[in-house]
């Protein structure tokens, strides 16, 4: 077989192009290893509530027409966990196509009208005492308007969950970010959890979640499309204090 005699500058770039490529590897094995844990994270979630499902429906079967107390319970189980079913894959759904969605729908945006907007609606819904405070009005920033919207309900969403007392909503101009600050007195996030909260299914207390119907989800969502903002999401937050959802935005995405 003939030699082949590779000269230095090559050997010196083929060296370079293996490193890269092998970089390549690693990232694509460890998207593929995201995505298993996701796939099978996602199964787990919705396994729980089929099996108390089946679980009841298989009471019913055989206990059922002879005991109402039974019938009742049974069926009212089936059904809040068939609508815990339901919240969960319209939640993976969405995920689903923030994701696939790249492409964002950016407009000149007054974000203090469409925050108005929001705190007004959920403060009906819910009857709680939400403030909005900004520095300047209107503040202008190119944003997709839908995809900000859907932000600030999550975070709402979340910090009506888990406090009782008034929510604070801030918008404010910072050179070239706007920064919005979503702000609550309730029961905070342990310490310990704080660095996975927009993991996932992440939940801290899966009993205290699952009773206000949380997904674990919210927070990850919301992660991403500040991301896709090219911008930053942080959280703080103290037990029995409160917390607090920092996001800072380029006014530019072009920045
Ligand atoms: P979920 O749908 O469960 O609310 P999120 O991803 O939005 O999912 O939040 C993840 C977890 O973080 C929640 O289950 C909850 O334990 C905690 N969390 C989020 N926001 C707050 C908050 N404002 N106050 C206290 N805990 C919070």
């Amino acid at each position: 077989p003939k030699k082949v005699l590779i000269q230095t500058e090559t050997r010196d770039e083929l060296q370079g192009m293996t490193v890269t490529f092998n970089h390549m590897i690693d990232r694509l094995r460890e998207n593929i290893e995201k995505q298993n844990q996701f796939v099978s994270d996602a199964s787990h979630e919705l396994k729980t509530p089929l099996t108390v499902i089946r679980s009841y429906s298989n009471l019913l079967r055989r206990r059922g027409i002879k005991n109402e107390e039974i019938t009742l319970d049974a069926i009212d189980t089936i059904y809040a966990e068939a609508t815990k079913m339901q919240k969960m894959i319209e939640t993976l759904l969405d995920l689903a196509s923030v994701e696939k969605e790249q492409t964002l729908d950016m407009k000149q945006t007054d974000l203090v009208l469409i925050f108005e907007q929001i705190v007004k609606q959920l403060q009906q819904v819910y009857k709680r005492e939400l403030v909005l405070h900004y520095d300047q009005t209107p503040i202008m920033i190119e944003v997709d308007e839908l995809k900000m919207k859907q932000v600030l309900i999550i975070l709402l969403d979340n910090a009506i969950k888990y406090s009782t007392d008034k929510i604070e909503v801030t918008v404010e101009k910072e050179q070239e970010d706007v920064i919005i600050k979503v702000k609550d007195y309730g029961i905070g996030i342990p310490k310990e959890d704080l660095a996975h909260i927009f993991e996932r299914f992440y939940r801290v207390d899966k009993a205290r979640s699952r009773a206000t119907g949380g997904t674990g989800l919210g927070l990850s969502i919301a992660q991403t499309i500040v991301r896709q903002h090219k911008g930053e999401i942080f959280i703080k937050s103290e037990e029995e204090q409160g917390t607090e959802v920092v996001i800072h935005l380029p006014i530019s995405s072009t920045n």
